[in-house]
């Protein structure tokens, strides 16, 4: 029997007319390319979407075409969020850390017709625009006084706005319709694009939103320290708006100085970003005399992307009071899928216990399910040491890649495999023990490189780790530690070996031990160990 409820399309551009309906006044703050601080509020970003949207629609932007964007967290980039999407096309965030040849073939392969960008990559779309044959569009948002030279014939974004009206009635269509299109970084072969829908969106930004989840609530300050390139900012801004957050805009300025000064000056109590960005922000604060901690007001703190390393989240707890919420995802989830909240019976365990707890990458979210699986695709116990490969199904895990690259992607019973390594405890809390093609197999058995590598970061003199399997003639493969050291340091390579040895099994104990100056990285901040297994294939272990 069907049922006799209201049918509603669970759209995107509701969360910004609820935004501006009953939280008109709640501040945007942006720091912009231009140097300056914007403040405006959800009122005024829905109406500069809307004219955004109107001159979206005078381009011959239609539904479905894709409205690329090469820019940092502002205001602007903000609206477009909500303009593009809300016309029913596509909003393409592309990540400017990845190389031009790689942003050349994703805005190619997405066919985007209008590519918004920010001023500080005029150059870059000076250089690449002859190459992408499907833009009609290019518009610089700034304003006409700031209009960049290098980038060749384009627009101004005020000016293209300033042509329009608010006048809008938002269009209605399907909620299942493409939303937004964001690139898997991939450390190997092409980026493939995970193509978001209104409805996956709606429907991730109400977890995003309840207690279990990130609790984002009217009365939080958001610091969006991840930026709105990276699987769309997490989601932050749909859930802000859905429940009238404050919503902080560092521009480019992601160094731990700038954030430091933005979360003191707009009273951040929550914020989000990757480990290298909460690195930086611990290291400004360690290594400036003098500075009034109590200026700053965070509560919790969202860490995912990469492994968060127990000394940040002991850090972000002794010395600024915040709880670290460890989240795991991917492009391909939208991206949350576990939140790392304690359980009630938890509360009142020792602090250290806690961040125990907190260090692993917590639970699954309600709509996620999770499981992990061995080589033949058989379910693994969760009892929180067995290993296995982690599957994820869910209404905002990807169905399939833009354009069908990477062909089928699910199992016969709709399982993604995240190409992820995992536990799962008792309790459902997951830890991640590896990606798939970084783990060590020594001797049939696996040896995790991230909890080396976490092992290795917890040690005083150690300022970044990689752990990497190399071949070996009698147990096919055995681990080599690189290790950045801290300014100033000089451990001995026993003396690493000895501080692992009380923490990991003997077994597990790297082969060798290797400093170096610098560990090579992807453009959303992720150890590149393909790099580092190429750069080292001709290493020799002594043992
Ligand atoms: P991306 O799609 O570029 O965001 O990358 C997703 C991948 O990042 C996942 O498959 C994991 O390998 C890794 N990742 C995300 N969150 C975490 C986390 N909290 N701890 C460890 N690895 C993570």
């Amino acid at each position: 029997m069907r049922a006799l409820m209201q049918e509603r399309q669970l759209l995107i551009s509701s969360l910004i007319e609820h935004a501006a309906t009953y939280h008109p006044d709640t501040e945007i703050v942006s720091r912009t390319c231009e140097g300056t601080t914007v403040r405006s509020s959800y009122r005024e970003i829905r109406s500069r979407a809307k004219q955004l949207a109107k001159a979206l629609v005078a381009m011959g932007v239609k539904p479905g075409d894709r409205v690329g964007t090469l820019a940092w967290n502002t205001h602007r980039h903000m609206e477009l969020y909500f303009a593009v999407s809300g016309i029913g096309a596509v909003l393409h965030t592309v990540n400017p850390r990845l190389f031009p040849e790689q942003i050349e073939y994703i805005v190619n392969h997405a066919e985007d017709k209008v590519l918004f960008f920010d001023i500080t990559f005029a150059g870059l779309i000076g250089k690449l625009r002859p190459h992408l044959g499907t833009v009609e569009r290019f518009v610089a948002m700034t304003d006409s006084a700031h209009l960049p030279a290098e980038a060749g014939d384009c627009a101004a974004y005020e000016d293209v706005i300033g042509a329009q009206d608010d006048q809008l009635d938002w269009p209605q269509f399907p909620e299942t319709e493409a939303s937004s299109l964001c690139y898997t970084s991939g450390t190997t072969g092409n980026p493939k694009g995970v193509l978001y829908s209104h409805r996956s969106t709606l429907l991730h930004s109400f977890t995003a939103c309840s207690t279990d989840g990130l609790k984002l609530s009217s009365r939080d300050s958001v610091l969006l320290a991840v930026p709105l390139f990276h699987v769309n900012a997490w989601g932050i801004p749909y859930a802000s708006a859905m429940c009238g957050a404050k919503v902080v805009l560092p521009g480019p300025w992601l160094d731990g100085k700038s954030l430091f000064e933005l979360a003191a000056e707009e009273n951040c109590n929550f914020s989000l970003g990757v480990p290298t960005v909460w690195l930086g922000f611990l290291k400004y604060i360690e290594e400036t005399p003098g500075l009034d901690l109590s200026r700053i007001k965070l509560e919790r703190v969202v860490i995912g992307g990469s492994a968060a390393p127990r000394a940040i989240i002991e850090k972000l707890h002794h010395l600024l009071g915040a709880e670290t919420l460890h989240a795991w995802g991917m492009s391909e989830t939208s991206p949350l899928g576990t939140i790392g909240n304690l359980l009630p019976k938890h509360r009142d365990l020792p602090i250290e216990e806690q961040i125990t707890i907190r260090a692993k990458q917590g639970r699954a979210i309600y709509g996620v399910e999770l499981r992990i699986t061995n080589e033949d695709g058989q379910p693994l116990a969760h009892d929180g040491e067995t290993s296995g490969d982690l599957k994820v199904r869910g209404p905002w895990v990807t169905a399939g890649y833009f354009k069908g690259e990477g062909g089928e992607v699910l199992d016969e019973d709709g399982w993604f495999a995240t190409g992820d390594v995992a536990c799962i405890d008792r309790e459902g809390y997951i830890r991640l023990t590896d990606r798939s093609k970084d783990v060590i197999k020594s001797g049939g058995e696996w040896i995790s490189s991230i909890d080396l590598e976490n092992a290795a970061v917890a040690h005083p003199a150690v300022q970044e780790a990689a752990v990497i399997g190399l071949p070996h003639p009698k147990w096919q493969e055995r681990p080599l530690l690189l290790v950045i050291r801290k300014p100033q340091a000089e451990p001995e390579k026993q003396e690493i070996l000895d501080f692992l040895s009380d923490r990991v099994a003997k077994w597990w104990l790297p082969d060798d031990v290797v400093f170096v100056d610098e560990l090579p990285h992807t453009a959303t901040g992720k150890l590149q160990k393909n790099k580092l297994r190429e750069q080292f294939r001709d290493f020799t272990f002594n043992t």
